[in-house]
C-alpha cells in the first residue's frame, strides 16, 4: 500500500512556488471552451439547443474577444477542429489578437479506437494550425498522455488534482503539465439551461451578480494566498450580454489590484518549463 501511495506521490509534482513574471502575485488563467453547437449534437439535444450553441460561433466568441482585448489581456480559447473549420474567421481574429489557441478534440469526443483517436487528434492538430498560424501546444481533453507527448503537446486544462498548476508523470514516461479548473468557476454550472440533457427540473440560471461575488471571492482567496486561478467559460453562455458585462467588472476588479498575471495557458505552461530549466 506505502509503495503505491508514494508511486502516486511521484506521479504529481506541484509547482510550488512559480514565482510568476514581474513579482506577480497570481496568475489567471481565462479560458474559454469553444463549443458552439457541437456538444449539445454529440448529446442529441433538440433543435433549439443546437441553435444556442450556434449563438456561441455566430456572436458569443466575438463578444468574448473584444471583451478580452478591451482590456489587453491574454487568454486561451480551446477549439474542437470541427468547430474551427465551421468558424474559421473567429478562430483566425482570436489568434491575430495575440490570444492562444489550443485544442478540444477534433468533435468533442475520443474515440477509443487508438488509430482513431489518433487521426482525430491529428486531424485537429492540423486544423487549428493553419487557422491560428502557430501548432498548438495545449488540449482541455481525454486524449491519452502518451498520444499527446508524442505529438509535441505541453500540457493539459482538464484535471483538478491541485489548485495550483502540476506537472504528471505518466507510465512510459511521458510528462505534461496540467492546468487545473473547478467547476465551481465553469459558467456551464450557473448559466447553461439543459446543460448535459438535464431536464427542467434540474435548471439552474444564476443571476451574474451571484457568480461575479462568487468568482471574486474564489480569486481572491488565492489572491492573497499566492497562486493561480483559471476560469473556465463558453461563449454560447458567457456571449450574453449581461454576462459580458458581468466579466467585464470581474477583471476590472481583478485589475485594480497589483500583482495579477492575465496570461494565457501556453505562458503559465512556458514559464513554469523555464524555472525548471533554471535549476
Ligand atoms: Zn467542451
Amino acid at each position: 500500500m506505502r509503495a503505491i501511495v508514494r508511486a502516486q506521490d511521484r506521479r504529481y509534482q506541484v509547482v510550488a512556488e512559480p514565482r510568476w513574471p514581474d513579482g506577480a502575485r497570481i496568475a489567471v488563467n481565462f479560458t474559454a471552451d469553444f463549443d458552439a453547437m457541437l456538444l449539445r449534437r454529440l448529446l442529441e439535444e433538440p433543435p433549439m439547443q443546437l441553435a444556442k450553441g450556434e449563438f456561441g460561433g455566430r456572436v458569443g466568441v466575438w463578444r468574448l474577444l473584444d471583451l478580452f482585448d478591451s482590456h489587453a489581456m491574454k487568454t486561451t480559447l480551446f477549439v474542437p477542429g470541427r468547430i474551427g473549420e465551421l468558424y474559421p474567421e473567429a478562430v483566425r481574429a482570436w489568434a491575430r489578437s495575440g490570444h492562444e489557441v489550443a485544442d478540444h478534440m477534433w468533435e468533442h469526443r475520443v474515440p477509443a479506437d487508438p488509430a482513431t483517436e489518433r487521426a482525430h487528434l491529428l486531424r485537429s492538430t492540423e486544423a487549428l494550425e493553419k487557422l491560428s498560424g502557430r501548432r498548438p501546444i495545449g488540449t482541455r481533453s481525454w486524449h491519452s498522455a502518451e498520444l499527446l507527448g508524442e505529438l509535441g503537446y505541453l500540457y493539459n486544462s482538464h484535471d483538478a488534482a491541485d489548485h495550483r498548476p502540476y506537472f504528471t508523470e505518466y507510465h512510459g514516461g511521458t510528462r505534461l503539465m496540467n492546468l487545473p479548473f473547478h467547476y465551481a468557476l465553469d459558467d456551464a454550472q450557473f448559466f447553461s439551461f439543459a446543460w448535459l440533457n438535464t431536464d427542467n427540473s434540474a435548471q439552474r440560471i444564476a443571476d451574474p451578480d451571484r457568480v461575479l461575488e462568487l468568482w471574486w471571492d474564489t480569486f481572491w482567496q488565492q489572491y492573497q494566498q499566492g497562486g493561480y486561478l483559471n476560469i473556465c467559460l463558453h461563449p454560447f453562455m458567457s456571449g450574453r450580454s449581461m454576462r459580458v458585462a458581468m466579466l467585464d467588472q470581474l477583471i476590472t476588479r481583478m485589475k485594480e489590484l497589483p500583482g495579477v498575471w492575465f496570461a494565457s495557458c501556453e505562458e503559465v505552461v512556458r514559464h513554469c518549463l523555464s524555472l525548471e530549466e533554471e535549476r
